[in-house]
């Protein structure tokens, strides 16, 4: 008999360290609501959550079992369950994070010290840190070797779920809802979190929109990403269940482009396990400079900005259709990512951490490593970010990545009458005009031409230039 412990994984078909639990079985599935981690939640997040766990515990119902449901620390929780199941062991899927890990190593001593056999095992990345690494073994510092490596690596199938003989006969408990757990409502509408939606998802990208990626992923209005972040962060779906429907679409591809878009489709899972390697090995990157400059960065302390910039009241069409997706979607195209992360850091010259914290707060599919890294990339103070002296000018980023001013129109109803020249001209029109157009929508709040040279000025400060 096996406890499952349950945390990112929140599914079960292709849950390899699951199926590792059920060579042991049956399992008994349990998930533990940790007060120290829900400190750091938020309310779309934590919703997403929830539904996934509604879910898994269907699963489980569809196959006579259950999901087994406590409120505690799991140091105590774990060696408990086990001990009243008779379980001789408990297995769980390895989390990378440094907070993960801290969690993950006092539960290893926990169930030590009451004699309870443990293991972590390799879930939610094809190639776990350590096995991507230079010729001297030392972790790569930057993506081109670690991902042409990823590439080439052979990748395993996807894992079956577990049939009804592998699960232990348990009855579980209700789930709580988000007030029982302190979470107000969340602002923006959360997707869906069931892993068949997840899986439609998948279908439904690999059979079209991944033809069309590397040409059209730049462009928000496209919806040719596969959005599928928020389950590979929660895990309700599987990384090898991903991999192999790319597979498919490269076998099926019928051009030469079409394949290469589907590698590049795989080139963006491979920045994932960058990432996640980067914070493997370096867990301070979530509130610490990974790049040593000479000088610290003198960022501003600028309240009114960072509020403007929350709330996607710039004057700057284009970002401020992003934070408002961002708002309402709890999610945003990763091209609007770059450019609202480029205008905090490099127009508004305050601190990537305020920009984290934010996306922590809002983001369904926050994750510490691919966050860390986005921002850290942006504000380059990053391994392999974009250098300090290439700075996105936000208007031509929206005249190149929105043509038709779509986008912005979709999420900024006080341009929904605007022509495309009007809203990539905003910045610059005259304020009789701006009255005209749309006398709700606020001027720029910066004069993009004017804050590039602070920047710049800035970081080179901060080189010691
Ligand atoms: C400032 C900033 C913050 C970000 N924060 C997050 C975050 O908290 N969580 C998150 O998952 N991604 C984050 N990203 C990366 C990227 O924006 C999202 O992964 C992507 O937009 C998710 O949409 P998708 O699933 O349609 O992506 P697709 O383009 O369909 O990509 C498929 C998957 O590959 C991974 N991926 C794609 N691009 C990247 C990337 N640049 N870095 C790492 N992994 C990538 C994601 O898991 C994604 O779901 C951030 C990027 C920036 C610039």
């Amino acid at each position: 008999m096996r406890v499952h412990w349950h945390r990112r994984d929140l599914r079960v078909a292709d849950d390899r360290a699951l199926s590792r639990a059920a060579a042991d079985g049956p399992v008994v599935p349990v998930f533990v609501f940790d007060r120290n981690v829900l400190a750091h939640g938020s309310p779309p997040r934590v919703a997403f959550m929830l539904d996934a766990l509604a879910s898994l515990r269907d699963r489980y119902r569809e196959r006579g079992s259950d999901l087994i449901v406590r409120r505690g620390d799991p140091r105590e929780v774990l060696p408990a369950l086990a001990t009243e199941h008779g379980a001789d062991g408990v297995t769980w899927a390895r989390d990378y994070s440094g907070l993960a890990r801290e969690r993950d190593a006092a539960v290893r001593r926990a169930l030590d010290d009451a004699d309870i056999a443990r293991e972590a095992v390799r879930d939610t990345l094809h190639h776990g840190p350590g096995s991507i690494t230079t010729a001297d073994g030392d972790p790569y510092r930057t993506f081109t070797y670690f991902g042409r490596k990823w590439l080439d690596r052979e990748k395993e199938s996807p894992y079956d779920p577990p049939s009804a003989d592998d699960l232990a006969d348990v009855s579980g408990d209700p789930l709580p809802t988000l007030t029982d757990l302190g979470f107000d409502a969340p602002d923006a509408e959360v997707p869906p979190a069931d892993p068949d939606r997840a899986r439609e998802r998948l279908d439904a990208f690999t059979d079209g929109a991944i033809y069309r990626y590397d040409e059209r992923r730049d462009y928000p209005t496209d919806d040719c990403t596969s959005r599928l972040s928020p389950h590979l962060k929660w895990g309700t779906v599987g990384v090898r269940a991903v991999y192999a429907a790319t597979e498919d679409a490269a076998a099926a591809a019928e051009t030469d482009a079409d394949r290469e878009s589907v590698e590049e489709f795989q080139r963006q899972l491979a920045w994932r396990e960058f990432y996640a390697h980067v914070l493997f090995y370096n867990p301070e990157t979530v509130t610490e400079n990974y790049k040593a400059y000479e000088n610290p960065i003198e960022w501003r302390d600028d309240p009114a900005a960072l509020r403007a910039w929350k709330d996607g009241e710039t004057g700057y069409p284009v970002v401020d259709a992003g934070m408002r997706q961002l708002r309402e979607e709890g999610w945003m195209h990763n091209r609007v990512r770059m450019i609202v992360a480029s205008f905090l850091t490099k127009d508004l010259l305050i601190d990537w951490r305020e920009g984290y914290d934010w996306f922590r707060e809002r983001l369904v599919d926050h994750d510490a490593a691919n966050d860390a890294g986005g921002w850290q990339w942006a504000a380059s103070t990053g391994t392999d970010a974009q250098p300090y002296f290439r700075i996105f000018n936000p208007t031509t980023q929206g005249e190149r990545f929105d043509p038709d001013g779509e986008y912005v129109r979709a999420y900024v109803p006080e341009l929904a009458d605007a022509t495309a020249g009007q809203i990539h001209d905003w910045p610059d029109l005259s304020l009789a005009d701006r009255e005209r157009i749309a006398p709700d929508y606020p001027a720029p709040i910066v004069d993009h031409a004017e804050r590039r040279e602070t920047a710049l000025a800035m970081f080179e400060a901060a080189r010691g230039e």
